[in-house]
């Protein structure tokens, strides 16, 4: 039997290792739990279009990423779990100058020539007038002219996701554990992983260890150029409104606002590059993330603040998602470098990278998302 152990537990790992032990291998999870992990910060958008969708690699995963959700969602529900925050809300894409409505136009030529191409999720589109826009949305102002709404964008609430996933791989006979791990190597090889209370012996390791992923790649001599991303988001609570079916609201920037049930409104997000691992919340990151949304959203002034959140998203230095084996060693494997986009994709890549772990054909050429597209020793 296949015996794998996965570090770290945000929404990859968990994934890796949900699929996995569904396809019967003995499995451990653990997982450090990092302030900053980005699951437990991620807003939970899955977008029309996401901004990457010019690199041509990404398409086939973006698309196959989205068919795959429902499987994921039904897989969850046969193993009794279905809280996991997962809607489809639509999305309202909104243009606040006259140069923004131009371009929407353009968005929804692109939209449709990715619909045809197999995009599904995009669903129907409707150009709206900013009045339109209102009746989906209240809150926003007049400054909104006009919105595409995009029927099929869903979001998800990335911790319950991840405790739905954790409880049912636990109950598959998972077993995971709050510790800090690294690859263990003897003679060249893989041989496990070492915890603080000590080497655990694993047929296979996998490095899923979101921003922080480098430098356990690192202590097994493999490259993976993934850095932190710093993202901050608040949580507003709107009193008295039932939030429930509110769309996604996306504009032309890094800013956006999402709701959850019952009354809970998300409004993101920071891009900060230079963050490093400090993953704490600004003052200057928590002014403009609210300065952005009460400018789309006036209404939102009345709301609750409830808490700030932030989490170092993964991204790899070419903007892909790094799955797979090691040139290196033949046993230790790589999930991780999802950037902005891990609540969306992730799941899948999980899938993918179990299938590779238990050598079955992937539904999916992941060759462009090799770690052996990168230089294999260390710089330096
Ligand atoms: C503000 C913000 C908004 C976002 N919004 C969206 C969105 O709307 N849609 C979307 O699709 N994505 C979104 N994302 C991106 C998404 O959240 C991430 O891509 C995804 O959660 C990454 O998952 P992960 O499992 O790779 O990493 P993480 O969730 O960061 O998990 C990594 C885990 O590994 C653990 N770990 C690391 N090293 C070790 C070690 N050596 N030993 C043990 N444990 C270790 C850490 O403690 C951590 O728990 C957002 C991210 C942020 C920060």
């Amino acid at each position: 039997m296949l015996d794998v152990a996965v570090i770290g537990g945000g929404i990859v790992g968990a994934s890796v290792a949900y699929w996995l032990v569904r396809h019967g291998a003995r499995v451990s999870v653990i997982d450090r739990q990092d302030v900053g992990q980005a699951t437990a910060a991620g807003a939970g958008i899955l977008p029309p279009l996401d901004h990457f969708i010019g690199n041509p690699a990404m398409l086939p995963l973006l698309r196959e990423a989205r068919r795959f959700y429902p499987q994921l969602l039904a897989a969850l529900a046969e193993d009794g779990e279905t809280e996991t925050g997962y809607a489809v809300v639509g999305a309202l894409h909104v243009a606040t100058s006259d140069a923004d409505a131009e371009r929407l136009v353009e968005l929804r030529r692109e939209c449709e020539a990715q619909r045809a191409a197999g995009m599904l999720h995009i669903g129907e589109l409707t150009e709206l007038e900013g009045a339109a826009a209102r009746r989906y949305f209240p809150l926003l102002g007049g400054g909104v002219v006009r919105a595409l709404h995009a029927s099929g964008a869903a979001r998800i609430d990335g911790r319950r996701l991840l405790s739905a996933l954790r409880r049912a791989l636990e109950r598959r006979g998972a077993r995971w554990t709050e510790a800090s791990a690294e690859p263990e190597l003897e003679a060249g090889r893989v041989v496990g992983i070492r915890t603080p209370a000590g080497v655990w012996p694993a047929g296979a390791v996998v490095i899923a260890g979101g921003a922080w992923s480098s430098s356990s790649a690192e202590r097994a001599g493999l490259y993976v150029p993934v850095r932190p991303q710093r993202g901050q988001l608040v949580h507003l609570e709107l009193v008295g409104s039932d939030t429930t079916e509110w769309p996604i609201v996306l504009g032309f920037g890094t800013h956006y606002l999402l709701s959850f049930a019952p009354s809970r409104i998300v409004a993101g997000a920071t891009r900060e590059p230079a963050s490093g691992y400090a993953a704490v919340n600004t003052a200057g990151g928590v002014h403009g993330v609210l300065e952005q949304a009460l400018q789309l959203a006036p209404g939102l002034a009345r709301a609750r603040l409830l808490e700030a959140r932030v989490g170092l998203r993964p991204m790899s230095a070419d903007g892909l998602p790094i799955l797979g084996a090691s040139p290196l060693l033949p046993n230790l494997y790589v999930a991780t470098g999802h950037g902005g986009y891990g609540l969306e994709v992730g799941p899948y890549s999980g899938a993918l990278v179990a299938d590779l772990l238990l050598r079955r054909p992937t539904p999916l050429d992941v060759g462009p998302f090799a770690p052996a597209r990168f230089a294999t020793a260390y710089p330096g």
